[in-house]
């Protein structure tokens, strides 16, 4: 993160940096009041209600501090929107609350706004309210964001029935391959097309938002993968006490994953369920499944079986060779 002590102009002040970079993003809101009151004001359309989704990121564990400042403001909208699109909510607006470890630079946040302007643009919705401080420690990025749904129509995470059928939207391992990339390529060394595309998966995630009618209409439950299938599939299952298998060979994989993931069997297992996939986990009935895929289809989303829910509690994986393995647990924790 350049500082403006290496550039001509001086770094901005708190006011600075919220009339010239985050005003222009909320102009399309009249409830935020061009961010010159305390608060902001949200009325849903009628017979709707609001989905709230906080998720912050961190440089050193979300993003590295010289990712480009497109890339990071992205992130920090995408990781929260894709949240909503597992709930086949609409996003509609968001509060930024960022944290600077040290002055920004007029060009840093030239282009965070600019990549937040995109991002915003692509999902929907529109900056109403945040906070900007300066504080030792990492750059911290929290976005709130705020959906509608149609009242009590949010598709749940823990209502799955045995003898659903689980879906997982695109495919699995591709952003926790492009994390370990981006640690071993250095910027602007030559990389190839699958390495671009699979580091693009790690800075990028694309929330599903197509999804949202299938599952609206279809799914019994849903939430998006960020810690991993295995451990994501055991928060499913685990207030009902009811579990999952899942079979390795169904697990989609892109091409790209296939033609750069290490050989042994082990590795390309714990990239799978290591997360950051940002793709939807869903379980749908089987009489629906044909419905569902084909409404799925129709927005342009690819979903793909990979097991069913099972009375017996336990995330099971059957691997390759159909040797049956306990899944439960695998994945990402912050404190492990
Ligand atoms: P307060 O003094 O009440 O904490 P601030 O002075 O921090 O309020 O913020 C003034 C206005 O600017 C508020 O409307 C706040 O929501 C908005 N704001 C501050 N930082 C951000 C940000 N990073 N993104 C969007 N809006 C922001
Ligand atoms: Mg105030």
């Amino acid at each position: 993160m350049a500082s403006d002590a290496e550039h001509a102009s001086p770094a901005p002040d708190e006011e600075t940096i919220i009339s010239e970079f985050f005003v222009p993003l909320a102009h399309d809101w009249p409830g935020a009041y061009e961010l010159r009151d305390d608060c902001a004001t949200i009325s849903p359309a009628p017979g709707h209600e609001l989905v709230v989704k906080t998720d912050p990121i961190r440089s050193g564990i979300h993003f590295f501090l010289d990712d480009s400042p497109e890339d990071i403001a992205w992130k920090a909208l995408a990781v929260n929107v894709s949240d909503l699109a597992s709930k086949a909510a609409r996003p509609v607006a968001y509060t930024l609350a960022i944290s600077f470890p040290e002055k920004p630079s007029r060009s840093w946040l030239g282009k965070f706004a600019a990549g937040l302007s995109t991002a915003q643009q692509h999902f929907g919705c529109v900056l109403i309210g945040g906070d900007t401080d300066n504080a030792p420690g990492p750059l911290s990025v929290a976005v709130t964001v705020f959906g509608e749904s149609p009242l009590g129509k949010m598709i749940r995470r823990a209502t799955p029935s045995p003898g659903d059928l689980i879906f997982v939207t695109g495919s699995l391992g591709d952003a926790a391959l492009g994390l370990s990339l981006r640690k071993q390529i250095k910027t602007g060394q030559e990389h190839s097309g699958h390495e671009a595309y699979l580091i693009d998966r790690y800075l990028r995630p694309r929330p599903r938002l197509e999804l949202r009618a299938a599952l609206r209409a279809y799914a019994t439950a849903a939430m998006d993968l960020s810690d991993g299938l295995g451990k994501d599939l055991g928060r499913m299952c685990s207030a009902r006490g009811i579990g999952a298998v899942v079979y390795e060979t169904k697990v989609p994989l892109s091409d790209a994953f296939l033609a750069v993931a290490p050989e042994p069997l082990e590795d390309r297992r714990s990239l799978i369920s290591s997360g950051d996939d940002y793709e939807v986990l869903c379980t749908v009935r089987p009489d629906n499944v044909d419905n569902f895929v084909a409404l799925a289809a129709s927005g342009g989303v690819v979903v793909t079986e990979v097991g069913m829910m099972s009375n017996e509690p336990g995330i099971t994986l059957i691997d390759q060779a159909g040797e049956t393995q306990d899944w439960a647990g695998r994945g990402y924790d912050h404190f492990s």
